[in-house]
């Protein structure tokens, strides 16, 4: 890709891509458009069936890479790793002989070390994970015990991430782009399982990480994506009355897809945002700025 975005030369590294729908997906196949290695930090149970959208005829078109680029996405590796786990102590014993986990440290500490093994520095990392096993549940059901899991997957591995990163990043400008949800400072009651309020300390814990990783010249940005289908989606309860919802009500009249968030996770990820740090970016149609 030519043009002002050019990611040439640069490592990126992408959490949450489980399938060829998800914002991930569209995000590093748009990264690896503009230049960017991709290296993939997926979770140990979905490795084997995202090597499957890699490689199967099947998904070619979905691999097609996106602004008439040649190729198709074919990121440098794929890792396992559960952002629920600094270290292989955080992985329950009877988890580790799971499919995916295979015994293996799959932890953030041990996927680093074999990102290490692959580069000696990285550019961007892209937070793209969201997760409470009480989804379905409305806040005041949630069991302290989810509404925390939804806490340490979905928000705190973004601390975990940026600083495992760091050191990799050093002398870089690197990017950190994490993905939320409006249910972060609007109620949206059937976003259940305390994932608005692991939204809310994501977008707050993104403006103290820029504050903290500035001092090195690194960036941390959250784009807030307005509803759309996938895989996560759907879990939530009628994903589809809120995307007709914000289809009707935003200023655009229009859904969103999932290329308006890559392009937009892809500028933030760019020099051309060299100077955009610690700021949310909604990519809703303009979803947020209604007050009826
Ligand atoms: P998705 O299902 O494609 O992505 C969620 C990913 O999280 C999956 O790949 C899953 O494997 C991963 N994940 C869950 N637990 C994990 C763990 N312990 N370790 C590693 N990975 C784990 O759905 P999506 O909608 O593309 O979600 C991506 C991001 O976008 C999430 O942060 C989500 O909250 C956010 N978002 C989604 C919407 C929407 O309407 N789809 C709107 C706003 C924000």
């Amino acid at each position: 890709m030519t043009g002002p975005i050019n990611l040439a030369g640069k490592v990126a590294l992408v959490t949450g891509v489980a399938d060829d729908v998800g914002f991930g997906w569209h995000i590093a196949k748009a990264l690896q458009a503009a230049g960017a290695e991709i290296i993939l930090l997926s979770h140990p149970r979905v490795c084997s069936i995202v090597e499957r959208f890699l490689t199967r005829d099947k998904s070619a078109t979905e691999r097609v890479l996106p602004f008439g680029v040649a190729g198709e996405f074919k990121p440098r590796a794929l890792i396992g790793c559960d952002v629920g786990a600094d270290t292989l102590d955080d992985i329950a014993p009877e988890l580790r002989s799971e499919k995916g986990y295979d015994g293996k440290d799959v932890s953030i500490e041990g996927a680093f070390k074999a990102v290490r093994e692959l580069t000696p520095h990285v550019d961007i990392v892209i937070h793209c994970v969201a997760f409470s096993p009480e989804i379905a549940k409305s806040l005041p059901d949630v069991s302290r015990k989810a509404y925390l899991m939804a806490q340490s997957i979905s928000s705190y591995s973004l601390v975990a991430l940026a600083r495992a990163a760091t050191p990799l990043m050093k002398g870089r400008c690197g990017s950190v782009v994490g993905l939320s949800y409006m249910a972060s400072e609007r109620a949206v009651p059937f976003y259940g399982g305390g994932m608005s309020s692991a939204k809310a300390s994501l977008e707050s814990d993104s403006r103290l990480l820029a504050w903290f990783l500035g001092e090195e010249g690194h960036r941390v940005n959250i784009v807030s994506a307005g509803p759309y289908a996938s895989r996560a989606a759907k879990s939530i309860g009628d994903i589809g009355t809120m995307i007709d919802t914000t289809a009707q009500k935003s200023p655009l009249r229009r859904a969103i897809d999932a290329e308006d968030v890559a392009n937009a996770v892809l500028f933030l990820s760019s020099d051309m945002a060299r100077n955009v740090t610690g700021t949310t970016m909604y990519v809703d149609a303009g979803y947020h700025a209604m007050g009826v």
